[in-house]
């Protein structure tokens, strides 16, 4: 038995990386997961696990993929919003388009997921949202102007979703994940002349001397999730190996 027994959970994103090893967490503790994710894994349903297609950034399609595990699974808990992307560049180099195409992504989706959500997250008595934010919210990164910017507004948004919903019974919180282990983070090394090499100094630059493993996002999100930390909300978790003390 499970401390997530009998609830259910979405995670948005949860098809790859950090989301993939949330899935894998909430499931192992006892959650129905729902995974909504614009590439989902068919072969990933089962009773207690659902995969739906679902674009953050388009609210029909986010209404309807709610409704799906809900018509499923009866019920929903938990919300981990999840999904993201990045962008690279300073306020120069990307345009409104850029702007406008990433918040989306990465702010209006996290609103718009919790929307369809709340009036079932009412319902429940142990209610919990856990939003992916970055140690970008507060790092001050070169040519991330426009990422960090939605990660800021992810840790205010997180905030102002607590004060909403506070006497409704639902905690929102977030984590702020360093440089992890993850599909992303190998994409952007591939891109390089010398992918090993890269690899070693992104290591070597982070303060314990290796990336954030994808399931130590998850042991923090599992912990927001549950009753654990029935007396915490609005705040954000560092799992940055202590980058933000740099
Ligand atoms: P990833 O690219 O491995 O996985 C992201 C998943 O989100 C993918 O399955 C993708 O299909 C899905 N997705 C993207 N856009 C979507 C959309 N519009 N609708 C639905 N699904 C969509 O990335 P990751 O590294 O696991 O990152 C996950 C989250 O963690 C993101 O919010 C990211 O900003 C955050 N984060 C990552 C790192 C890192 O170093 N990897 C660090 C800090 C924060």
């Amino acid at each position: 038995t499970g401390e997530f027994d009998g609830l259910v959970a979405i995670v948005t994103g949860g098809a790859s990386g950090i989301g993939a090893a949330i899935v894998e967490r909430l499931a192992a503790d006892g959650a129905s997961v729902a995974i909504l994710d614009l590439n989902p894994s068919p072969d990933e349903d089962s009773a207690t696990r659902l995969s739906v297609r679902a674009n953050v950034a388009d609210d029909a399609s986010v209404r309807a993929a709610i409704e799906a595990v809900v018509a499923r699974f009866g019920r929903l808990d938990i919300v981990v919003n999840n999904a993201g992307i990045g962008a690279q560049g300073t306020v120069e180099s990307n345009d409104d388009d850029e702007w406008h195409r990433v918040f989306d992504i990465n702010v209006v989706g996290m609103a718009r997921v919790t929307r369809a959500a709340l009036p079932h997250l009412r319902e429940s008595p142990s209610a919990a949202i856990v939003n992916t934010a970055s140690i970008a919210a507060t790092a001050g990164l070169p040519q991330r102007a426009l990422y960090t910017a939605t990660k800021g507004a992810v840790l205010s948004l997180t905030r102002a979703m607590a004060a909403d919903h506070l006497r409704e019974g639902i905690r929102v919180n977030c984590v702020n994940p360093g440089t992890a282990d993850t599909p992303w983070v190998g994409r952007l090394l591939d891109s390089a002349a010398d992918p090993a090499a890269e690899r070693a100094a992104l290591e070597a630059r982070q303060p314990h001397g290796r990336l954030v493993a994808a399931t130590e996002v998850a042991g923090a999100v599992a912990y927001l999730a549950s009753p654990r930390s029935g007396s915490t909300t609005g705040t954000s978790i560092a799992v940055d190996g202590g980058m933000q003390e740099l």
